[in-house]
């Protein structure tokens, strides 16, 4: 740290992001990107406005915003589109939480949720799971805090039903209630059609896993018209063009192909379950996940010496040294293909303990 760096921020701990490694190349299971590429036209949408560079780009993102709000039923009012979800993270947080409303989630959950609650410097109390890592609805049964909660939640990919949600939402309408739908498309329920009856609630979503695009940036928030105002307010305050013009052609050709998408979700969804029971085969202990990534134990062996013996062999997974979870590790489900490849090593890892 140098002397010039500020006080405010000494003990701030930041995200740590999955491995990128360029020594080899590897089965890349580690960050919950699709393995699946973005269809032709998407590049060539982005392709098209690189020739636009010079100029800014829509700060409304007006195009974009019309099309997800035919796809989602919504208003164009009701939607601001960010520079990945993180953005849209963050402003939820800095315009809706403070030392009179602090932050709650989860003990186990995203790892930035805590990283933008100390560079906003607002007070947070984590709730722990119940042992069997799903989140106990009661607890954010409470007056006086903006409740965040990822819905599949990561790194387990449990999810909660919808109508624990809306009582969470209905139970103190003062309350900001904040929904992380990063994977909502690979099986969990979604809290898009609760937002007109409570105008407390803030669904959030990514173009990052679902739709293919995580190098590109492009996330959202879906809100009332007043929340999503508040929010432009602090955007407006911080980074306008926060979405470039390339990521936004892309995004509208992503929805234009939208089935293209759903349908590789749907195969990512069949390929979790025969990775499922090809780990229980193996005597995993395996959460019950609705994302595009499986929670997984074994006894025999440690967290991290599996992830580190399937890293020595070409496939990356990602483990989180957490007293409660350090000996699991998450998985993302990649083409059965990758998956094959993935269970021959662990396989081959287990053969030889
Ligand atoms: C990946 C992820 C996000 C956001 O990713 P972006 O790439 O910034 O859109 C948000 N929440 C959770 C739980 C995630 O796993």
């Amino acid at each position: 740290m140098s002397r010039w760096f500020s006080e405010r921020f000494a003990a701030l701990a930041p995200y740590t992001p999955g491995e990128q490694p360029q020594d080899r190349q590897y089965i890349k299971l580690n960050t919950n990107e699709s393995p699946f590429p973005p269809p032709p036209a998407v590049a060539a949408a982005a392709a098209k406005e690189a020739g636009r560079l010079a100029l800014y780009s829509d700060p409304e993102c007006a195009a974009l915003r019309n099309k997800m709000a035919a796809l989602y039923g919504l208003a164009p009012e009701n939607i601001m589109m960010t520079n990945g979800s993180d953005e849209a993270l963050n402003l939820a947080f800095m315009a809706f939480a403070d030392e009179t409303r602090p932050l709650i989630f989860p003990d186990i959950t995203y790892g930035f949720y805590r990283v933008f609650a100390q560079v906003n410097r607002i007070p947070f109390t984590e709730i722990p799971l119940r042992d069997d890592f799903s989140v106990d609805e009661r607890d954010y049964l409470v007056r006086g805090r903006t409740i965040v909660l990822a819905n599949p939640n990561a790194p387990t990919g449990l999810s909660l039903p919808l109508p624990a949600i809306e009582r969470i939402a209905a139970y103190s309408r003062d309350n900001i209630v904040i929904v992380d739908e990063a994977y909502v498309d690979f099986g969990g329920e979604s809290a898009v059609r609760l937002l007109e009856r409570y105008d407390n609630l803030i669904v959030t979503g990514t173009f990052s896993k679902s739709r293919s695009l995580a190098g590109a940036r492009l996330g959202f928030a879906f809100a009332s018209p007043a929340l999503i105002a508040d929010m432009n307010t602090l955007r407006y305050s911080t980074n306008p063009y926060n979405v470039n013009r390339m990521t936004a052609a892309a995004g509208i050709a992503a929805l234009e192909n939208n089935d293209y998408f759903m349908n590789n979700c749907r195969l990512i969804r069949e390929t979790r379950e025969w990775t499922r029971r090809a780990l229980e085969a193996e005597r995993f202990t395996v959460l019950a996940s609705e994302a595009n990534f499986l929670f997984a134990a074994d006894k025999r062996i440690p967290g991290k010496t599996l992830y580190e013996e399937l890293k020595r062999r070409g496939v990356l997974i990602r483990h989180f040294d957490g007293p409660r979870i350090r000996e699991y590790n998450r998985i993302t489900i990649g083409t059965r293909e990758q998956m094959e490849v993935f269970m021959t090593k662990i396989r081959e890892i287990l053969g030889g303990i």
